[in-house]
């Protein structure tokens, strides 16, 4: 017998726990500031980690165009296969063919690559399990795991070797639980790039305790000149390596959210359970946009070489400038990207003793100076800030003079000797090359 239902008085309509579970870190905290800019000063946004936003940075024509041919085509308005169209995933396949031999059956077209990383988190982790993140590291993995009850185990970055892996803390974070270790590389917030010897490090750390990798390599390519960008699961000899990818940055169109997760697996050991899964999974937004989709066979072989490298060679001039202008300021320590579109500053907090933490800092600055950069918080990371490579130049270089400015006026020194360190450390010469900016997009 059906037991009697008991009927409602008034209206308790609850959330589920993945809805309260769910935050947005970066979200959240930008929301917490509380204060308002100079109204002498124009805002400038240096935390928002979106190309397009000055329209400054534009995809080429070829890729514009290919949206509006696939938008008069009947077949980019259905449903395709939930893990994408197949002519979509061979192209993709052969785009990423540096990554290792992949065939379109390896391929899982998502929407945007956050979407390639949940769809990598959930075919590998339960509920209990954990994956290790990097930290300073991206916090939409936070955003994805916490809700799902999948804890987060943070690895510690080494800011005095290039951001490079601490890899005894790395092995020592791995037990029973750990489903996946995450590499991001080149990286969001640090702008590190890793060469194929420190990859292979990461590696024998997986392969001795059988954890498989998530590569997020949506930043593939992404690296300024002196560095090389390798795929990961390009040097994996047995490990299994999930990369999830996509048009985001590379092409500058964060807002058409195609990206993708890519299945390398030399021994088949994700072959009984996790491929399945992931097609699962896809099937749970019925896939991505098609209208992209179709678009896509073209606008990964059409796009030419030289846009990339005016793209990349700007931002990589971008962060000469503000490196070069702001390891003068007093008190702030910048770290020289390899790649991305990032910068990382720590903050020499002992000499700034009003502010109680980089939090506080970084909010002085918006209510003086008007320039807004995410504080390390963010990122896991206290004493640091980040900004955003992308601003045009002068409003890069505005940004970086009041910076110091505001350094300046909020400097403390305990002694003379602090300030005669700091003094020689700014006055240490890098050269700064000259490019010409004028043909850019
Ligand atoms: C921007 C970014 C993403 C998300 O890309 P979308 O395609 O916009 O979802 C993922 N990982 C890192 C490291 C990023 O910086």
């Amino acid at each position: 017998m059906s037991r009697e239902r008991q009927e409602k008085k008034e209206w308790d309509v609850r959330a589920s726990t993945l809805a309260r579970n769910t935050h947005n870190t970066i979200r959240n905290i930008v929301e917490c500031l509380k204060v308002e800019p100079n109204p002498q000063k124009e805002l400038i946004a240096l935390s928002i980690g979106d190309p397009t936003i000055f329209g400054n940075l534009n995809p080429p024509e070829q890729v514009i165009q290919a949206i509006k041919d696939s938008a008069d085509l009947h077949t980019s308005r259905g449903y395709v296969a939930a893990k994408g169209l197949l002519e979509a995933r061979e192209a993709v396949a052969e785009y990423s063919a540096h990554q290792g031999d992949i065939s379109p059956n390896d391929v899982f077209l998502s929407s945007g690559c956050s979407h390639a990383i949940e769809l990598a988190i959930t075919a590998l982790a339960d509920s209990g399990q954990n994956i290790l993140v990097p930290r300073p590291g991206f916090m939409i993995y936070r955003t994805l795991a916490h809700g799902l009850g999948i804890e987060l185990k943070y690895y510690n970055l080494l800011p005095e070797e290039q951001w490079k892996v601490d890899l005894d803390d790395l092995e020592s974070q791995i037990n029973d639980n750990t489903a996946a270790i995450v590499v991001i590389n080149p990286s969001n917030p640090c702008g590190s790039v890793y060469d194929k010897e420190h990859l292979s490090e990461i590696l024998d750390i997986a392969s001795r305790n059988c954890v498989p990798i998530i590569a997020d390599e949506i930043y593939e390519h992404f690296v300024f000149s002196g560095h090389t960008y390798t795929a990961i699961s390009s040097i994996s000899k047995d490990v299994p390596v999930l990369t999830c990818g996509g048009l985001t940055k590379r092409f500058l169109v964060p807002g058409w959210r195609m990206g993708w997760v890519i299945l390398h697996d030399r021994h088949n050991i994700l072959e009984k359970e996790v491929r399945k899964g992931l097609n699962n999974l896809s099937t749970r937004i019925l896939g991505p946009s098609t209208l992209i989709q179709r678009a896509l066979p073209s606008i990964l072989k059409y796009t030419p070489q030289s846009f990339f490298d005016e793209v990349l060679l700007f931002i990589e001039n971008q962060a000469k400038l503000a490196y070069d202008e702001l390891r003068r300021a007093p008190g702030l320590k910048p770290i020289m990207p390899q790649g991305a579109m990032y910068m990382m500053i720590e903050l020499k907090m002992a000499l700034f003793p009003e502010f109680k933490n980089e939090f506080q800092f970084v909010e002085q600055l918006v209510t003086e100076q008007s320039v807004f950069c995410l504080p390390g918080k963010c990122f896991e990371y206290p004493n640091y800030m980040r900004i955003v490579l992308t601003v045009p130049e002068e409003i890069l270089r505005e940004a970086c003079q009041r910076i110091t400015l505001f350094c300046t006026e909020h400097v403390t020194y305990e002694n003379r000797k602090e300030k005669e360190n700091a003094d020689i450390a700014a006055t240490n010469e890098i050269p700064i090359i000259n490019i010409n900016l004028s043909r850019l997009p």
